[in-house]
């Protein structure tokens, strides 16, 4: 009888409770969290805290401890804001909200501002010398171009505020428009703070060109050439706005580490999805990140068991389970910004975002036992090396460093939370599956998902996390944030 190096290389401890992480315990928690009773899991709602407080129950029932000054629950401060009434009068002419144009900016204001709409056109110094608009309500021209430094550039100028065309095309617009329309009511989530008048108003080129008069090309040649030979119009425009707390929160459970227990590793994922839709469907978020969150659940409760057998890491452990991911990463910005470790002890940041389904590339391949690795040498070779040697002793799935590339267009490595660890030189890795046909769809369901593949995933997660919280030192940063500066 043959020995392979892979069965000498593999510590039977880890293994006995690595299969502790199941598909039976997986399918159980993912069938509750992405089930319709939960309505989407909507950062704010009820049934996103009644997930929160499954969560916690469950760090509590496997013994792990509560590091929030004896509670489970970080609060998130986030308030939704709803811009109650927005008025827009050019000339004789009374805008319609979500349909002539959109309204993308701040301001709070007590009563309706008359000045005049003079047309600047492209932003540059140039044509700024050419109109005066301090004052003013503004008209730019903005296609294809990020358009938030140049509404600063123009604001800065004295601008009381900006009316600007981002695309060209009506159809394009009207998209746009409709998809404002539908999110009417439910509110902006974000961080309270102090209102900016910074009103901006979105219109088509075809709306633009109308208000002054003037057919689209030549509007567009003015744009660039001699904006100051458009006439200004008469406008009056008003915005009313309420901003109201929500509930939320981030959750997490503890394990106290040994002998190196000041330094911790974070295992994320995010709790919260996008709702229901206007018209009442249900978006289950079964692996975005349902996926993600039974994952960090099951890892925890790997640890915990092996803790009550005698067998505690040396590092400690923090299992969070962050809010407001989709509404711009929101909760995992709230923890960088208020740790409850320091950053400068949080030695890595592994961070799960859809680790249940198999994506476009390799649905058709012969071996898709896969996982999609971004980030792992960002900030540290070593940690890339570590992940790779647990993968090749226990799990041999593919790991797949696509995402990694310079020239990425994705830029997966800033769109999830373990971005707001990796900003104060934590170093992480993102496990993800990539993108299938019903990302961010009302299905995706939990029928759909491959717990198998699933598990493996998990256990090479928790392999890497117990090979980081054991080694004797952490993993060194030798690297930056940007791809090019290594
Ligand atoms: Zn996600």
């Amino acid at each position: 009888m043959g020995l392979s190096f892979n069965a000498l290389a593999q510590d039977p401890i880890q293994v006995k409770y690595a299969n502790t992480i199941t598909v039976s315990d997986l399918t159980e928690y993912l069938t509750y969290l992405a089930s319709d009773e939960m309505r989407g899991r909507d950062t704010g709602s009820e049934e996103l805290n009644i997930a929160g407080r499954y969560l916690a129950d469950f760090y509590k029932n496997n013994g792990l401890t509560a590091p929030v000054n004896g509670s489970y629950f970080q609060n998130v401060p986030l308030v939704s804001v709803s811009f109650d009434a927005v008025d827009l009068k050019i000339g004789k002419t009374k805008l319609i909200q979500n349909e002539d144009f959109v309204f993308s900016g701040d301001g709070d204001m007590s009563k309706s501002m008359k000045t005049d709409l003079v047309f600047l056109g492209l932003v540059n110094d140039e044509n700024l010398a050419k109109v005066a608009v301090k004052g003013k309500l503004v008209g730019i021209w903005a296609v294809g171009v990020r358009s938030n430094e140049l509404i600063a550039k123009v604001m800065d100028a004295g601008a009381a505020g900006v009316v600007m065309v981002t695309m060209e095309g009506q159809a394009n617009f009207d998209r746009v428009a409709n998809r404002y329309k539908t999110l009417a009511g439910k509110g902006r989530i974000g961080f309270e703070k102090e209102t900016n008048q910074r009103p901006t108003f979105m219109v088509s080129s075809d709306k633009m060109a109308e208000l002054f008069g003037q057919p689209v090309e030549s509007l567009k040649e003015a744009a660039k050439i001699n904006p100051e030979s458009i006439t200004s119009q008469k406008v009056a425009f008003q915005i009313e706005k309420s901003s109201k707390p929500i509930e939320t929160f981030n959750v997490m459970g503890y394990l106290e580490g040994t002998d190196l227990k000041e330094e911790v590793i974070v295992i994320s994922s995010h709790y919260d999805h996008v709702g229901v839709s206007s018209t009442g469907e249900i978006f289950n978020g079964a692996d975005d990140d349902g996926s993600g969150t039974v994952s960090v659940m099951e890892i925890a409760q790997a640890f915990a068991l092996a803790a009550k057998d005698g067998h505690r890491p040396r590092r400690s452990i923090l299992f969070l389970n962050v809010t407001g991911e989709e509404k711009g990463l929101l909760g995992s910005q709230h923890y960088g910004e208020n740790p409850i470790f320091p950053m400068e002890n949080t030695v890595n940041n592994i961070n799960i975002d859809m680790v249940g389904r198999i994506d476009y590339e390799y649905q058709d391949a012969e071996n898709k036992d896969y996982v999609y690795v971004i980030g792992s040498e960002m900030l540290s070779t070593q940690l890339k090396k570590i992940n790779e040697y647990n993968n090749i002793t226990y799990t041999d799935l593919i790991l797949d460093y696509r995402y990694d590339a310079e020239d990425d267009p994705n830029r997966f490595y800033y769109r999830s939370d373990h971005y707001n660890f990796a900003k104060y030189d934590v170093p992480v890795i993102f496990f993800f599956n990539g993108v299938h046909d019903d990302y961010h769809q009302v299905t995706d369901t939990v029928d759909k998902i491959e717990f198998p593949l699933m598990q493996k995933r998990a256990k090479l997660i928790f392999h890497t996390t117990w090979d980081l919280a054991n080694r004797n030192n952490r993993t060194p940063v030798d690297g930056t944030n940007t791809r090019t500066d290594r």
